[in-house]
């Protein structure tokens, strides 16, 4: 791993603490020793906040957590105030929405933009380390073939989603595109953006309610007995993610996107990953459910459309991660790992019962 230096001298703010994604990187900051300021909804809610509270008395860090919305102008000042650093991890990933407008695009667009404007008008911030995603690349798992090389890289730009077929990859386009815009504006501080694939792995926080999680329990409860559809997609370990925001945090030369994923899978071979520590328990998927199968009975099982089923279903693609390894350092765990460990950690909780 190309080795980073944590600064402890100064504070950092993370937005959106109660995340998945946060909850590793608030974790690995506070445990070298860096003053977290973490920006929630709601500080009071002590169910998405005390995981937080119990690492900041764990861990040699010390954790400020501050009221901060998205869609609220001016929101993010009090807890930016001093600090050096800003990972803006906040924005809703989620594919339960009725008005993709106001629950995925403004939140992800404005919420980027109010915290970029507060950044300009925060002279001690000299970094900002923004969370993207790969769906800010590729819309649909098709797109990829279609790239130089039939490969997924940092040059790619997603060109095909749109508020009616892929909202959320859709608010994850503009809401980079438009923090380049405003970076390239000014010459006081950086933009390092981690483009990061499906997100695996245990959570800091007892109840997530990322999309993440939303998929993996299908394997556990029943959804994908009869089969699991081979949707395609890239993934990480959300530790090693973590670990990817700090580089691009405290390596002085990190600059631009940054794809960070570790391997390619489908929802049947991820869900048959946990077939031998789990299969005797859980009705884990033994078997692919047909691409035509899926196509006719998808969009009635989940909010899926057929555009999506065959845009996305046998469709695997190539990805180039060797910027991540050689500018961050970067390095992946086992993806069966990961998974057994996320789905272990959600058999312990109770999910399933
Ligand atoms: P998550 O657990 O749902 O976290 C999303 C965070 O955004 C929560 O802390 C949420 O706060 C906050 N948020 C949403 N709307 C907000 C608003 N209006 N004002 C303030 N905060 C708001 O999801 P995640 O998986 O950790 O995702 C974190 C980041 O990683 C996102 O930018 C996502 O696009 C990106 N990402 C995720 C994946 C993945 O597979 N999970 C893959 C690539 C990129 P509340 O707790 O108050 O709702």
């Amino acid at each position: 791993m190309t080795a980073f230096q944590i600064d402890t001298k100064t504070p950092v703010m993370v937005t959106g603490a109660t995340g998945y994604v946060a909850g590793w990187i608030i974790h690995d900051l506070l445990a070298g020793g860096v003053t977290v300021h973490g920006t929630v909804r709601d500080p009071n809610n002590s169910s998405k906040t005390k995981h937080l509270r119990d690492l900041g008395d764990r861990l040699p860090g010390q954790l400020k957590l501050f009221k901060a919305d998205l869609l609220e102008p001016g929101s993010f000042a009090e807890a930016m105030a001093g600090c050096s650093i800003v990972f803006h991890t906040a924005s809703p990933f989620t594919t339960d929405f009725k008005d993709p407008q106001t629950e995925l695009v403004d939140p992800a667009l404005k919420g980027t933009q109010n915290v970029l404007d507060q950044v300009n008008v925060t002279p001690s911030v000299t970094r900002v380390v923004l969370t993207s995603s790969v769906v800010a690349m590729m819309g649909d798992a098709a797109d990829v073939a279609y790239m130089p090389g039939g490969t997924l890289t940092e040059d790619s730009w997603n060109t095909t989603s749109s508020l009616d077929h892929q909202a959320y990859p859709y608010s994850k386009i503009l809401a980079e595109r438009d923090a380049w815009r405003i970076a390239d504006a000014q010459d006081r501080w950086r933009l390092v953006v981690i483009n990061p694939g499906f997100v695996l792995g245990p959570s800091v926080g007892p109840t997530p309610t990322s999309e993440s999680f939303a998929v993996v329990k299908a394997f556990g409860d029943g959804r994908t007995r009869t089969g699991a559809p081979r949707i395609n997609f890239c993934t990480v370990d959300v530790r090693d993610l973590a670990q990817a925001h700090l580089a691009a945090a405290y390596l002085p030369d990190a600059e631009g996107r940054h794809i960070v994923a570790g391997e390619s899978t489908d929802m049947c071979a991820l869900g048959m990953m946990l077939r031998n520590q789990f299969g005797k328990d859980y009705p884990i998927p033994k078997n692919a459910m047909p691409k035509w199968l899926f196509w006719v009975v998808g969009p009635f099982l989940a909010k899926i459309t057929r555009k999506y089923i065959s845009r996305n279903t046998e469709h695997p693609f190539k990805f180039d991660n060797s910027k991540s390894v050689e500018a961050l350092g970067q390095t992946y765990r086992r993806l069966q790992t990961t998974i057994e460990e996320m789905f272990g950690q959600m058999v312990e909780r109770g999910v399933f019962r």
